[in-house]
């Protein structure tokens, strides 16, 4: 359901999946509600809720990319105006046309930047550490040297 939510590939993580689409664990889900038959409040029921998916999503080993980008869960979960579509989910999951992504498939032989040959061509380089942002390279393109 999550993926369907965020349009992601099946690759996306269970992680990932849940923290963009905004849903906590089933398993959460489930027990936040008998707290509050054992005598918690609801908001103390959705307080430990988010709590507990915090700790999972900072101790998860998959999706990390995606959590540099959302660390904190209850931030991010109650965010009325988000909108994850496909191309969003690409980028904040890595999960994208990449050549870094494309090479995991063997679709390419390379994952080098076609653009500054100086790195890999992931979202995180494209993006942010070399061609996205202000002053970035961006403007400064290089092409690789041809054999
Ligand atoms: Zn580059």
């Amino acid at each position: 359901m999550a993926l369907r939510l965020i349009r992601g590939f099946w690759t996306i993580s269970e992680d990932a999946a849940l923290a963009l689409a905004g849903l906590p664990p089933i398993d959460l889900e489930i027990k936040a509600p008998s707290l509050m038959r054992c005598g918690a409040s609801r908001l103390e029921a959705h307080e430990w809720l988010l709590g507990e998916w915090q700790s999972r999503w900072q101790t998860s080993r998959w999706g990390r990319w995606t959590y540099q980008l959302i660390p904190e869960m209850a931030v991010w979960a109650e965010f009325q105006h988000k909108c994850v579509d496909y191309h969003l989910t690409q980028f904040l999951t890595d999960h994208s046309c990449s050549r870094a992504y494309l090479l995991k498939f063997r679709h390419v032989e390379s994952a080098q930047c076609l653009f500054c040959v100086d790195g890999e061509e992931a979202a995180e380089h494209v993006l942010i550490q070399v061609h996205g942002g202000e002053g970035g390279a961006k403007d400064d393109v290089r092409y690789p040297v041809q054999p």
